[in-house]
């Protein structure tokens, strides 16, 4: 958290909220936030219009006026936040600061200020994340970099058959498979657990003994967990519980709610390191016969 849907509503708050706006102040709080940036100093956007707003797995880009972007991680804890002149906001991701307090918050680490009273925060309680200003014709190569699978939702999608593909060659658990970036990019711990509970698969099957009838529902859970997400504006999660209480994730962090398949009450155990949230009748350890 944030994952996918969280970060590309973020995108889409940038998008809708600032693009064509000009930057009026910035002010960097937290120097180490663009540690790894090859242009550390951010004070260069003053002056400049925000252009647009893109996403590739969970780095949003934002592009800026003279050949100017950012890409932004924001890990375990990031949130974004937009305030508009009229004090009205717009947040996704980490729930802390709390939407509805007052910004800015001791995590927020950077403020933009843009001409006509709008406000940009970006603030991480972990500190995990980052945030790199570049030339806007070094992202293709910062983002190759990375070497993120396909995505799991939209026109650039996963296929069956790259999925298939992918798997078969990793023996190790299928939630572990699914959380490597570079095998599908996107799905962090919440989504796996909803992908996985939809497919009615444990997490502990292996990865590389799918068959042709888990695949594809697998595929098409992977899709709908992200759009899902995404359509509700990402999830929220505080002290390990889901909320709101009768949405969405349906599985991840209700331990001892009822599965909203069968009403069995959902367990948590752990992969690998990974707290895990299942059905155990839905998602049997062994092979289900459908
Ligand atoms: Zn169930």
């Amino acid at each position: 958290m944030p994952e996918l849907p969280e970060v590309e509503t973020m995108r889409r708050i940038v998008e809708q909220e600032l693009v064509g706006q000009v930057a009026e102040t910035i002010d960097l709080r937290l120097p180490k936030l663009t540690r790894t940036s090859p242009l550390p100093d951010l004070g260069v956007l003053v002056g400049r219009r925000l252009l647009a707003a893109r996403r590739r797995a969970k780095v949003l880009v934002v592009d800026w006026e003279g050949n100017l972007s950012w890409l932004a991680h924001f890990k375990l804890a990031g949130q974004l936040a937009v305030e508009r002149a009229d004090g009205t906001r717009r947040v996704a991701g980490h729930p802390v600061p709390n939407p509805v307090g007052p910004y800015p918050h001791k995590t927020t680490h950077l403020i933009v200020r843009f001409v006509g009273g709008t406000t940009l925060y970006h603030s991480d309680l972990r500190q995990f994340g980052w945030l790199r200003l570049m030339p806007s014709d070094a992202v293709a190569a910062a983002l190759a970099a990375f070497a993120f699978g396909p995505e799991g939702v939209g026109p650039e999608a996963i296929t069956v058959a790259e999925l298939a593909a992918r798997l078969a060659r990793r023996r190790i658990p299928v939630k572990l498979a699914l959380l490597d970036q570079g095998l599908v990019a996107g799905l962090g711990n919440i989504y796996v657990d909803e992908a996985l509970h939809r497919a009615g698969l444990h997490p502990t099957r292996a990865a590389n003994e799918l068959d042709g009838e888990d695949l594809p529902r697998l595929h098409e859970a992977i899709a709908w967990a992200l759009a899902r997400g995404t359509e509700q504006g990402g999830a929220t999660i505080v002290h390990n519980r889901a909320y709101p209480r009768d949405g969405f994730p349906q599985v991840h962090a209700r331990v001892g709610e009822p599965c909203p398949t069968c009403a069995t009450p959902i367990v948590k155990t752990r992969v690998g390191a990974r707290g895990t949230y299942l059905c155990p009748l839905c998602q049997p350890e062994g092979k289900r016969d459908w």
